[in-house]
């Protein structure tokens, strides 16, 4: 809508032309004008300094083309960056109608040639051109919106189709990694159910031990699987407490240290003095801890170190790190070590599931923190835990 009262920037170095137009703009019944004129392009620009890309104090550009510090089409660029949201009207010579329609092209709402018009004229030009460039900038804004709709949508699907895809690889790895299993204990009970009177005793031993521990993996991967979901889905509460971390972390080793012993690792503990109680959630960084601890131990070649530090990067930061000796990860599969079911290519026959590293990822997601891995392979691996610490 066109405010009642116009308010005109007449940039025109002409005072003769200049005060022509005002006469003319006085004689205009129906709508009121305001006009400022300048005689530069330079003090037009910065009467338009405080103009957005949405708002200007003025409703439309009246703009002579022969200026003192600009000339021709050369005036357009600048004021149309100055005010996007305000029309221009250019003013021309009788014999510049080329250059007019130059204008327009690159532009300008509409043209009037010096000493044709009439007052009808003027208005009529003036009006029509705020006119239009208020419907060219509401079709601008539509178009944006739709151009941020389209992109938003396309952003979901792409979301949606990813998120299928790694449905669907999940459930085939699931599928597969429970079927492993199944079919050792499928083979173990067939065995001893068709077998049972010419088997010696040690061979059904075998037999019930592979079984046993077919079901155990299984249900390790149902009990991951689970846990995976809940911290995805946000359904692990979280519970933050006051815990004293160096008390955690030996706790943490002591459990560690049966299976550590049966391979002959030594576990090695560090930590500051420093140290005081901090606010975390006991839970999460079991499973995130816990995880690297024993995957650590698992890695690790026999009679071999595992080194577990627990330091203060700041007042406001505590680092895990968790270093062995073992197998390394090659640099290849480093960068996938944290999606679900991807192990390493030289895991061998070390038994594993692949989802260690993407619960300690949710996990750490859930709690606030970092983790990075650095590994050779042959040499060993180290991961560092960044958890910022909550004040109590
Ligand atoms: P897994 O049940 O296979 O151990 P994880 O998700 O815990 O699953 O780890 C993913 C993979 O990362 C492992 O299969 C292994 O290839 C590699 N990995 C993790 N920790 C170590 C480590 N300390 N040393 C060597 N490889 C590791």
């Amino acid at each position: 809508m066109i405010a009642s009262s116009i308010k005109i920037l007449l940039i025109e170095d002409n005072l003769a032309e200049a005060r022509l137009l005002q006469e003319f703009l006085k004689q205009a019944h129906k709508s009121e004008f305001t006009l400022v004129h300048v005689k530069r392009l330079r003090d037009a620009l910065a009467l338009l300094s405080n103009c957005t890309s949405t708002e200007c104090s003025f409703d439309v550009i009246l703009l002579d083309l022969t200026l003192p510090d600009s000339q021709g089409l050369a005036s357009l660029t600048p004021l149309m960056d100055q005010a996007p949201s305000v029309p221009i009207v250019v003013l021309t010579n009788t014999n510049d109608d080329e250059l007019a329609l130059a204008a327009v092209r690159r532009g300008a709402q509409d043209y009037l040639v010096k000493r044709q018009g009439n007052v009808e004229v003027l208005v009529r030009s003036l009006r029509y051109a705020i006119e239009r460039k208020q419907a060219l900038e509401a079709l601008r804004a539509v178009n944006q919106a739709l151009e941020i709709r389209v992109e938003e949508r396309t952003a979901e699907l792409v979301k949606a189709q990813k998120l299928n895809q790694f449905k669907s690889e999940f459930v085939s790895m699931f599928s597969h990694d429970i079927r492993n299993p199944l079919n050792t204990i499928l083979l173990a009970a067939g065995l001893l159910q068709n077998n049972d009177d010419k088997l010696p005793k040690e061979k059904k031993l075998t037999h019930y031990q592979l079984i046993r521990s077919a079901v155990k993996n299984m249900s390790q991967l149902l009990d991951e699987v689970s846990l995976l979901g809940k911290v995805d889905s946000g359904k692990l509460q979280r519970d933050f407490t006051l815990v004293d971390l160096k008390d955690f972390c030996s706790q943490l080793l002591e459990e560690a240290q049966l299976v550590a012993a049966e391979k002959h690792i030594r576990l090695v503990f560090t930590t500051c003095e420093q140290l005081s109680k901090a606010l975390c959630d006991e839970n999460l960084l079991r499973h995130i801890l816990g995880n690297l601890l024993s995957n650590a131990i698992k890695y690790s070649h026999p009679n071999s170190n595992v080194y577990f530090e627990l330091r203060l990067k700041d007042d406001n930061t505590v680092v895990f790190r968790i270093q062995d000796q073992g197998i390394g990860i090659p640099q290849e599969d480093q960068k996938q070590l944290f999606e679900p079911f991807h192990r390493a290519s030289n895991v061998g026959t070390i038994p594993g599931t692949g989802l260690g590293l993407a619960i300690v990822k949710k996990c750490l997601e859930a709690h606030g923190g970092e983790i990075a891995v650095n590994s050779e392979v042959g040499v060993g691996t180290t991961f560092t835990v960044t958890l910022p610490l909550m004040k109590a």
